[in-house]
């Protein structure tokens, strides 16, 4: 609480009475935790990148290095760091205008069908190098028309997919599902991989949340993946929920608005 007090006089000047005023601050006070929580994140990531782009770039300045071929995986080392930095700027370049309502979307009717379809080819190989199986189990022939910016949906899809492919085992198996559901069409994609626990699920959607810190570094995340993802969904009306056992596998489920009946499209 704040307190603030204000003293109350009569004409001579004299104390007649006090007024206290208590203000709940928890709000605020919580907003600007955040705040310096997400600056203090910011910070942390950028500085790990460079800390090793320095440490490698000072060894090869300093001459000591004569052997070729270590020179270039110093040097590849340098590079996939500030690869890395650049998906975090991007994202979170990405995350501001989301937050400013900046972000422009092209909406149009779309099969989201086709656009599942492609997302699902795109990680086709990224699957097959750890033998998962990418289990479609949607009728590809149907259609199911929603109102979407594509780029920002296929976005999320790849979100989703990239992480059911990270976060399971060699020999894993993906379930891709879509189907309408009154108003809604919802897609889920469940994996068999290593989960969550229990106590850190309702953390996921955190910016910078990751379960295991080094694992998702290694495997190139940023932790705001899922951030971006529920914010691109939120603005197209539609809800994503995560539901997860660990040790047994994660469950996605995207929900969006189905597109309004224009002939029989919808409906078929
Ligand atoms: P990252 O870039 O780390 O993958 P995300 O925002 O996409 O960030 O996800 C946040 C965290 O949620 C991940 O670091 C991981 O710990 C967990 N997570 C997300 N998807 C899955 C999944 N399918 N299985 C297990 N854990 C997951």
């Amino acid at each position: 609480f704040a307190v603030r007090y204000d003293r109350f006089k009569d004409e001579s000047g004299q104390d007649i009475g006090i007024i206290m005023i208590l203000q709940d601050i928890t709000e605020r006070q919580k907003l600007e935790n955040m705040q310096m929580d997400f600056v203090a994140n910011v910070s942390h990531e950028l500085k790990t990148p460079l800390t090793t782009i320095k440490s490698y770039t000072e060894t090869l300045l300093s001459g000591d290095v004569e052997d070729k071929e270590l020179t270039r995986n110093f040097l590849s080392i340098v590079d996939a760091e500030a690869d890395r930095m650049n998906r975090l700027v991007k994202d979170l370049l990405q995350l501001s205008r989301l937050d400013y309502k900046q972000e422009k979307w092209y909406k149009k009717d779309s099969n989201l069908i086709s656009l599942l379809k492609s997302a699902v080819t795109k990680v086709e190989l990224t699957a097959k190098n750890k033998n998962q199986h990418l289990n479609c189990i949607f009728d590809d022939s149907q259609r199911i028309m929603v109102v979407i910016d594509k780029d920002g949906i296929e976005q999320v899809l790849l979100n989703i997919l990239s992480n059911a492919i990270k976060y399971t085992q060699e020999g894993g198996r993906i379930d891709i599902d879509a189907f309408r559901v009154g108003k809604y069409a919802r897609i889920i994609i469940a994996d068999n991989g290593i989960g969550i626990p229990e106590k850190e699920l309702s953390r996921v959607f955190e910016r910078f949340f990751r379960v295991d810190r080094a694992r998702s570094r290694a495997m190139g995340g940023t932790g705001l993946g899922l951030s971006i993802s529920k914010q691109i969904v939120e603005d197209h009306n539609g809800n994503i929920e995560l539901e997860s056992k660990e040790g047994k596998g994660t469950k996605v489920t995207i929900s969006l608005p189905l597109a309004p009946i224009r002939g029989r499209q919808n409906i078929e």
